[in-house]
């Protein structure tokens, strides 16, 4: 064993196992990467909503736009539309789109929407992408450039075939080498992993480790106790009940997952091309398992034309809330499943993966002298990350005026964090804004943020003049004009990948649109 970090071993063969191995061989040709999936242990399978970073990580690892979209049945995602979730009552609904508000000062912005005789609701006024969403359009035009929008947007996908996609990548294109044997054993001290006894292949040593080894965790706390920061307290949900559903060839595929609050919990619907996968989250300290499936059926006999509620065999998932309190320890980095969970909402788990492994990569100690450096720098980056998703969660339940038991358990101030509760009473004077969210990547922006406020209906803070600031109102205007050109030039989605699966050269442009 020399000193220098030249040999990767992870073990996991799941979303983050796949994207942990594309990532590191493509980043770092350097280093040999071993990926080590146990056979009879299955990956957790779900996992269709990811962030726009996986244009980034996607294009990084050398796949083209088209070629994923086809082999993992993928469609585009441009946000998360959130209904019943303030009142339950009948047209309670907004959308958080991935498309920022324009630049500038918010609380001008503000000002100047109240002011505006448009009537449109927040996300309508900062971005075309609350249009295009409503309509099914897509986010770009087929003749653009791969992972170019003219609008925002990350992707609705089947996981599984993320995972044989990025498999067949790692292994054919980026010299990964693949062992299907499971993980029996670990050789080494509390300092360090030496080495991993295989059931079948016997003993692989490796410099470095990542585990994704899903809730298991076998290294990080298999092996180092890393220890669990509890987060069950802020976070209620801890179940889901999942089902896909076919849907017709010519039925509209929408933009955005759809979150329907329920009575104790909230439902997702994720469009791809050929189905709809449809969950039932919830809170077993609030709703039992059959209610759930009442809850599940009911949804998707009202929601899924043609679809047959009764025939659907739901899986049932259960999952812990919190994370570790260490994510690395010695020479042991733990990523996805293994470093924590919180419930499925705004789907911050794949993004994570890839925020972790950005910080990885570009951070890769070169000599297990600066191993204590780098974990300490890491762990103390993703505790923040963590804290701060929690906070942007909790921010969606916290806001509801919901009447139930479950929705007003999640607003006694006991299980809202601190911070949380601070910026919430900030917020009543000044916008979110940068000086909130002062991270290079911040998980959750500024702007993520206003768009849940000003959706469940937040007081809009008092603007500083009387008259809205000119600027601020042409700037809405120019939101206006962008929506009527986006409107008419982006395709539907349907058109889009009926498209792309016949391999039809891209359309003639309907109008010019700049990407972002
Ligand atoms: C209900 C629900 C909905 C979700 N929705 C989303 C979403 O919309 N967006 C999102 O970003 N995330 C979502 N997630 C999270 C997402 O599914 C996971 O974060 C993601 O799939 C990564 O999982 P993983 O690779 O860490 O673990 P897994 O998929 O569990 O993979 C674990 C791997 O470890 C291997 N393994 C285990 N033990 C051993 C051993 N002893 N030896 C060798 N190998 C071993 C297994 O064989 C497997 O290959 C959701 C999660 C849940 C529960």
């Amino acid at each position: 064993m020399t000193d220098r970090i030249e040999k990767l071993v992870i073990v996991g063969g799941g979303t983050a196992g796949w994207l942990a191995a594309c990532v590191m061989a493509a980043r770092r040709p350097d280093l040999s990467v071993t990926l080590v999936e146990a056979p009879d242990i299955p990956t957790i399978g779900v996992g269709e909503g990811s962030w726009p970073t996986l244009r980034e990580t996607l294009r990084t690892i050398g796949i083209a736009e088209d070629e994923f979209l086809r082999e993992c049945d993928a469609s585009f995602k441009q946000g998360s539309r959130f209904d019943g979730w303030t009142t339950g009552r009948e047209g309670d609904s907004y959308l958080h789109p991935f498309t920022p508000p324009p630049p500038g000062d918010m609380a001008a912005l503000l000002a100047a929407w109240r002011q505006d005789a448009s009537g449109l609701d927040f996300a309508h006024a900062m971005t075309p992408q609350a249009a295009a969403c409503a309509r099914d359009l897509a986010p770009r035009q087929r003749a653009m450039p791969g992972y170019a929008g003219a609008l925002n947007y990350g992707y609705h996908l089947d996981a599984g075939k993320l995972a044989a996609m990025l498999q067949r990548h790692a292994t054919s294109r980026l010299g990964v080498i693949h062992l299907r044997d499971r993980v029996a054993g670990v050789v080494g001290t509390q300092e360090s992993i030496e080495a991993l006894n295989l059931a079948e292949s016997g003993r692989i040593e490796g410099d470095f480790f990542i585990d994704c080894s899903g809730a298991r965790a076998i290294l990080i706390e298999g092996h180092f106790g890393s220890g669990w920061t509890d987060l069950s307290h802020i976070s209620f949900n801890d179940s889901a009940l999942a089902v896909q559903v076919p849907v017709q060839p010519d039925s509209p595929i929408a933009s955005q997952t759809i979150g329907t609050a329920h009575e104790a919990g909230w439902l997702w619907d994720i469009a791809l091309p050929t189905r709809r996968g449809i969950g039932c989250v919830y809170s077993s300290r609030f709703l039992d398992d059959e209610r759930a499936e009442d809850i599940l059926r009911d949804y998707v006999a009202a929601n899924v034309p043609g679809a047959a509620p009764a025939s659907l065999t739901p899986r049932k998932l259960t999952f812990a809330t919190g994370h570790r309190t260490q994510f690395w320890r010695g020479n042991c980095l733990a990523i996805g499943q293994s470093a924590g969970f919180i419930e499925p909402l705004e789907a911050s788990a794949i993004v994570m993966v890839e925020l972790s492994l950005k910080a990885l990569a570009e951070n890769f100690p070169a000599t297990r002298a600066t191993l204590a450096i780098h974990a300490e720098r890491f762990n103390a980056l993703f505790r923040y990350r963590w804290e701060r998703i929690v906070d942007f969660l909790k921010l969606h339940y916290v806001l509801s005026e919901r009447a139930e038991p479950y929705w007003t358990a999640q607003r006694d101030p006991a299980s809202i964090p601190q911070r949380l509760a601070d910026q919430l009473v900030l917020w009543r004077e000044q916008p979110p804004s940068h000086w909130d969210f002062p991270q290079v990547d911040e998980v959750f922006s500024a702007a993520s943020q206003q768009y849940v406020l000003y959706g469940m209906g937040f007081p809009v803070p008092p603007a500083h003049g009387t008259q809205p600031a000119p600027e601020a109102l042409a700037r809405l205007a120019e939101v206006r004009e962008r929506t009527r050109a986006m409107v008419s030039a982006l395709p539907a989605n349907r058109v889009y990948f009926d498209a792309l699966n016949t391999a039809s050269p891209p359309e003639a442009a309907q109008g010019e649109l700049a990407t972002s």
